[in-house]
């Protein structure tokens, strides 16, 4: 039988491989900007043209190239990148494939026009589906512009299978959104159909991540740092209270490279864990830098993912970072029973003193001190106090026991333990509640069947809920005037989601003095919101508008009297005095619908004597 194998031609070849490469026109901005950073580019621009089915253009300010590479450059397996295997495991460049121009050469019509700093004139080459149609002597800046266009002109089935434009710009954006913030060093403009989209000019990590997402952002950055022998992390985490309910601002650069990993998104959600709101989901932009050697970015030919040596360090590493900066900013509570100390600290750290273990005391609580029970704006007050040892938890409880065991309120909470008084009674008064804290989440209190276990973060959203709709639906509240009116940013959209409700808002207590296309001025604020709440109040209920499925049940004032309700209420990790935690009980069964909180979940829960028996058998 004769012989039927063949080489494919170089153009079917190419065409098979783009398929792997390019995917969409996103695919070719990626490629694209990323050699122009190769390039060492200082000032990249990015021009589209019907979300880059038209046209996808960058124009760099780099190296350029000669003639020769010029030509090279789209032969496949042509890279300047690496010459050896081993060089795979020193990767300091974006590409190393040598198969991108190639790739979208063989299925679009792509113009390439480079110069090289001492050459007075640059080239220009025009290939059409791998087919070479010009190359000419040109004058043009220094640098490289590669024009593609007509994307998929040759493969009608792939260019049929592109989605709609602004699903396609949407890939574009995230793209351009990936590759800025891995070099905040370099300048970025992108423009799509002429109008300019971005424009960012060189700066820093923070200021970068402010250009983009807009100013509002800055406020919500917590910075996260951490430098040890095997892994750097640097970057910021948004503020829990900020998170949202998409998963749009989640981004991971290893070494520069814009990077997927479900895995350490666990790592990062895991040290959130029991500061977002339901449904939420934190912001991250963290960067981190390891040895090359230790990782494998060629797993995926478009590279998003990527395989380490050392995976479970690297999560223990960053969940402990992150733990770390929302401790110490104040935002979660720095105590965590939880936390698995080998885990958090894998090897010895250099320079670094033997820290004692501490526990978080507020030992200026005072349990007299007249405090309101909305206590949302203390949040950042969590005071760190010196080592208690671990001990004193169960000091005087031993004493007490000889009482009745039955008796909740005989038993001592830690934080009075710990709480020099003035007054000689003072356990005697306190333990007149008829309440207990438990873990700072969790109000007990003994009933005569047994006992009763309310949620606090769910109680109080409740009580708010009920209060907010009363307001809401009488038309009578009580505002408070503010000093200097506040002015909130949003995007035109945000901001129409907000006129939606803005009667109703009014009605709250909010006092309107300007609606802008990009702002909010406010004059007046209920009065059980704290003036610095007042944006994010505003955020939330914005993403909750956004995310609320349309549906006939659909009532404005209902969606916002649940998010300010959520935004508001006390939550878990807010110790509470004995009186608030009275007040809030009381609150709670003075509500119309007690038993469950806004969204449907139960409030408390009870235990009666029996089940509680049963247990000691
Ligand atoms: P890779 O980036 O994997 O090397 P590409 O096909 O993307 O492969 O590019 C091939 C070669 O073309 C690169 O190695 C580089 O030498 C050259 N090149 C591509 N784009 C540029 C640019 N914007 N400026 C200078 N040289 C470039
Ligand atoms: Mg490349």
């Amino acid at each position: 039988m004769a012989d039927i194998i063949q080489l494919l031609p170089d153009h079917v070849a190419n065409q098979i491989a783009a398929g792997e490469v390019v995917q969409r026109p996103a695919s070719v901005v990626k490629e694209l900007l990323e050699n122009a950073i190769d390039a060492q580019a200082t000032q990249i621009k990015l021009l589209i043209k019907d979300a880059g089915k038209t046209l996808v253009q960058v124009i760099d300010n780099g190296c350029g190239m000669s003639i020769t590479d010029a030509r090279l450059s789209f032969e496949r397996h042509a890279t300047s990148k690496i010459r050896s295997a081993e060089d795979l495991f020193q990767l300091h460049t974006k590409g190393f494939r040598g198969e991108a121009l190639a790739s979208i050469a063989a299925i679009a019509h792509v113009e390439l026009k480079s110069r090289q700093e001492n050459d007075e004139v640059g080239t220009q080459i025009e290939i059409e589906g791998s087919e070479v149609k010009s190359q000419d002597v040109v004058v043009t800046p220094i640098g490289t512009s590669i024009a593609v266009k007509n994307l998929f002109y040759n493969i009608p089935a792939r260019r049929n299978f592109l989605k709609s434009n602004p699903v396609e710009l949407r890939h574009v954006i995230d793209e351009f959104h990936r590759v800025a913030l891995a070099h905040p060093n370099i300048g970025f403009a992108m423009y799509h159909n002429g109008n300019e989209v971005f424009n960012l000019p060189e700066s820093n990590y923070r200021q970068r991540i402010v250009n983009i997402f807009g100013n509002k952002t800055n406020e919500k950055l917590v910075p996260v740092k951490e430098d040890t022998e095997v892994l750097k992390i640097s970057g910021f985490v948004g503020k829990p209270e900020y998170a949202k309910k998409t998963r749009g601002e989640q981004f991971f650069f290893v070494n520069n490279r814009f990077i997927k990993s479900a895995y350490l998104n666990h790592a990062i959600n895991s040290a959130f864990d029991g500061l977002l709101r339901e449904g939420t989901h934190a912001s991250y932009f963290l960067n981190l830098e390891v040895d090359p050697k230790s990782i494998d970015i060629n797993i995926h030919p478009t590279k998003t993912e990527i395989k380490f040596d050392d995976e479970h360090t690297l999560y223990a590493l960053l969940r402990s970072a992150v733990k770390h900066s929302l401790g110490q900013f104040s935002i979660a509570p720095v105590l965590d029973f939880d936390r698995d100390a080998n885990l958090d600290t894998p090897y010895s750290y250099k320079n670094k003193s033997v820290q004692t273990p501490s526990i978080e005391v507020d030992r200026s609580f005072n349990p007299f001190q007249e405090e309101t029970v909305s206590k949302a704006s203390s949040r950042s007050s969590y005071t760190k106090q010196p080592a208690a040892s671990w001990e004193s938890l169960y000091v005087d409880l031993e004493s007490k026991s000889t009482k009745s065991s039955k008796d909740f309120s005989e038993i001592q909470l830690e934080s009075e333990e710990q709480t020099p008084s003035i007054f000689t009674d003072s356990s005697k008064l306190e333990s007149n509640h008829t309440t207990y804290q438990l873990h700072k989440k969790y109000i007990i209190s003994p009933i005569k069947s047994g006992m009763l276990i309310i949620d606090q973060n769910r109680a109080h959203q409740r009580v708010l809920y009920e209060e907010f709709l009363k307001h809401i639906t009488i038309k009578e509240s009580v505002s408070q005037q503010l000093l200097f009116p506040v002015q909130v940013f949003f995007s035109p959209e945000e901001i129409a989601c907000i006129e939606q409700v803005k009667q109703d808002l009014e009605h709250t207590g909010f006092v309107f003095t300007h609606f802008k296309d990009d702002h909010i001025e406010i004059s007046g604020i209920p009065v059980n919101v704290p003036a610095q709440e007042v944006s994010i109040i505003l955020e939330r209920l914005i993403s909750d508008i956004q995310n609320e499925v349309p549906d006939t049940n659909f009532s404005a004032t209902d969606l916002l009297a649940k998010s300010m309700s959520k935004s508001l209420a006390i939550k878990a990790g807010q110790q509470l005095t004995g009186t608030e935690q009275e007040h809030l009980v009381n609150s709670l069964f003075g509500c119309k619908e007690p038993n469950m909180s806004p969204t449907n979940k139960p409030t408390f829960i009870t235990m009666d004597m029996n089940e509680l028996e049963n247990k000691f058998i």
